[in-house]
């Protein structure tokens, strides 16, 4: 089953798509993870994004597009994937569209994550990850049970991202509003979309995520 999360920065796609990789086996396809990791690794692509990505705008679809189509044609994607930041744009939805329609694989469902904007500034700024394993914490809603030891390895290093911060962040939101939210209707005329209440305590919105996965 391949499906799209969508939804504005801080909706909880990261989280979701995590646990359905855990329980599922489905392979998470997080392009903010890609371009992170080229990122730190130095290479051209890193190079490329490193100011676009802390200034909270778009790399452009080029360099997106190719990171997933090569991404995609990995052997692990053919049982199932899902996508966690990718498609922002329309360009990157049509080019998704070809890439799938060569392989012979299908767009099975479109989880919208539907959150009340005046929650995500504070849910973006307070988050941070353990350096080791990336298991997600929040200052205010998910602390580690011990403080400053990650409850999943043990690991006493936390990072936060360079673009969580309230001014970036409106400017990603922006984007999102301008450039992401209009493939809402591109998927809703097709039937794929299914929306789910981002608000929600995470194991629910997991729940209602594994509900709409169940009716495909
Ligand atoms: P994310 O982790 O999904 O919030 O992405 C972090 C940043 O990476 C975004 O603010 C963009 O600068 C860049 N990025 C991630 N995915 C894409 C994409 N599909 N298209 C353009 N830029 C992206």
């Amino acid at each position: 089953m391949n499906i799209i999360l969508l939804g504005p920065p801080g909706a909880g796609k990261g989280t979701q798509a995590q646990r359905l990789q855990q329980e599922r086996g489905m392979v998470q396809l997080s392009t903010g993870d890609m371009l992170r990791a080229a990122v730190a690794s130095g290479s051209d692509l890193g190079k490329k994004a490193k100011g676009i990505m802390e200034r909270g705008e778009l790399v452009s679809d080029e360099l997106m597009v190719g990171l997933i189509e090569d991404r995609i044609a990995q052997p692990d994607c053919a049982k199932g994937f899902i996508l966690d930041g990718f498609p922002r744009t329309q360009a990157q939805a049509e080019a998704l569209d070809r890439m799938l329609a060569a392989s012979g694989a299908k767009l099975d469902r479109v989880v919208e994550m539907e959150v009340d904007e005046a929650v995500l500034t504070e849910r973006i700024v307070g988050r941070f990850s353990c350096a080791k394993c990336g298991t997600g914490y929040h200052d205010t809603f998910k602390k580690p049970k011990v403080e400053g030891v990650c409850d999943v390895c043990g690991n006493k290093e936390f990072t936060r991202r360079k673009d969580d911060n309230a001014e970036t962040v409106k400017t990603r939101m922006a984007a999102y509003r301008a450039q992401t939210e209009p493939l809402l209707p591109y998927y809703g005329t097709r039937g794929v979309l299914r929306k789910v209440d981002g608000m929600a305590p995470m194991d629910t919105v997991y729940r209602q995520i594994s509900a709409v996965l169940a009716g495909t």
